[in-house]
């Protein structure tokens, strides 16, 4: 379903070259929650941007549902992605925000939008607050907004990049739980970076482990706990030595 082949990112700084992401190769089966975990600046992000087309590709290749989206725009890729700063547009209502993709970038009447977004907004339990501006809402309900604004798309792939670190533990432990839920129940192929440890053991089908642009592990949180392939998945994953 979503399949990344000897993927290469170098970015030229002056002089220096820096290989932010070196060969990587990922295989994700359909509906799966594949959880992106590693240090600061091990290419996490870097990753998921090439994934959805707001970065060029240095080498290799991305593949969804076995074809090349190499090339193509970030609006044409069957891809929705959810930052770690919410990035709503500012000046739009809850369920402008949530329509406004679907307008741009599918033939859906009017009606059908419509009825799309009002479910989702009750599935994140946003429906009461369709009609504010991202300033009348908490960080909490503008990070509803966004994910509802990313599903409501129904893509095939799902990206998040540290959706959750803006939110305070008690918000973000119940965000966690729904966020598990939804991805069950809407069955979405999804990558889910996170710098939290307890958010890959438990949210995790499986762990890919990067350090330094290079992709140590992958595995299910527990073979990665109890069969960590080097000593850096070890340290980073915690298992007792
Ligand atoms: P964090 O956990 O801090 O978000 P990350 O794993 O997401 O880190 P990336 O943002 O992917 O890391 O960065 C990977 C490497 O690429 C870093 O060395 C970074 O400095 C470099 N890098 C990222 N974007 C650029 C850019 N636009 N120009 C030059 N170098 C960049
Ligand atoms: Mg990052």
């Amino acid at each position: 379903q979503l399949e990344l082949k000897n993927l290469v990112k170098t970015f030229s700084d002056g002089s220096d070259e820096v290989v932010a992401v070196d060969t990587v190769n990922m295989s994700l089966n359909d509906g799966e929650f594949l959880v992106l975990v590693g240090p600061s600046g091990c290419g996490k992000s870097t990753t998921l941007r090439m994934v959805a087309g707001l970065e060029t590709v240095t080498e290799g290749d991305i593949l969804i549902g076995n074809e090349s989206v190499i090339g193509s725009e970030p609006r044409d890729r069957d891809i929705a992605m959810v930052f770690q700063n919410y990035a709503l547009y500012p000046h739009m209502t809850a369920k402008e925000n949530m329509s406004f993709g679907l307008k741009m970038t599918t033939d859906l009447d009017t009606e059908t939008i419509e009825q799309r977004v009002t479910e989702t907004a009750e599935m994140m339990g946003i429906k009461d607050l369709l009609n504010d501006q991202p300033k009348e809402l908490s960080g909490g309900q503008q990070q509803r907004v966004a994910l509802g604004r990313a599903i409501v798309r129904d893509p095939a792939v799902f990206l998040m990049d540290e959706p959750l670190s803006n939110l305070d533990a008690k918000l973000r432990t119940k965000m966690r739980t729904e966020l598990k839920r939804l991805q069950n129940e809407l069955d979405v192929t999804t990558i889910y970076v996170t710098h939290d440890q307890t958010e890959a053991m438990t949210m995790g089908d499986r762990i890919a482990i990067l350090d330094d642009g290079v992709l140590q592990q992958v595995g299910t949180p527990l073979e990665c706990y109890h069969r960590p392939a080097n000593r850096f998945v070890a340290g980073f994953i915690g298992s007792p030595s």
